[in-house]
């Protein structure tokens, strides 16, 4: 029998989950307060208002979080394009920022890789594109293409 190392998966017993949406926005409430201050920890709150499991969520901007300035009404401003966006429009990383986003939207992102490459041999470039491909939406697809299209014709034309 396969064994359920979490012993809490669905965090019962806790307060009812709140959505990352509701978290932001109690975040922005207090825009100077760190993820201690909110746990009730810190020098400025003594009232827990968020749990440990809640300020460790992937995908909150906290004050101390390197971008902060550069979040505005739930988005995001890219660092490539300049453009405000949601977070969910920038891809995961693992060896990204500190809430594991980068600070490059998935359409600059892309951008990048192609330039990434170019430095490729076939074979490493069939696993990388397989692998990015998996995770876009039909308009990315179609943006991709787009700019493809475009990437060969000035290449190749000139
Ligand atoms: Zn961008």
């Amino acid at each position: 029998m396969k064994k359920n190392f979490n012993r809490n998966p669905e965090g019962h017993n806790q307060w009812k989950l709140r959505s990352n949406e509701e978290i932001q926005k109690i975040i922005d409430n207090h825009p100077t307060w760190t993820k201690k201050d909110f746990r009730g920890e810190g020098k400025k709150n003594k009232v827990k208002i968020l749990t440990r499991k809640e300020t460790e969520r992937e995908g909150l901007i906290f004050k101390t979080s390197v971008y902060r300035k550069k979040f505005k009404n739930n988005k995001l401003q890219c660092s490539v394009c300049k453009k405000l966006k949601p977070l969910n429009e920038f891809p995961n990383d693992i060896h990204g920022w500190k809430n594991k986003k980068r600070s490059n939207c998935s359409e600059c992102d892309i951008d990048r890789n192609f330039v990434y490459l170019d430095k490729m041999n076939s074979l490493e470039k069939k696993i990388f594109y397989k692998k990015i491909y998996e995770n876009l939406t039909e308009q990315q697809l179609a943006n991709k293409r787009k700019r493809q299209k475009k990437y060969y014709y000035e290449t190749f034309n000139s």
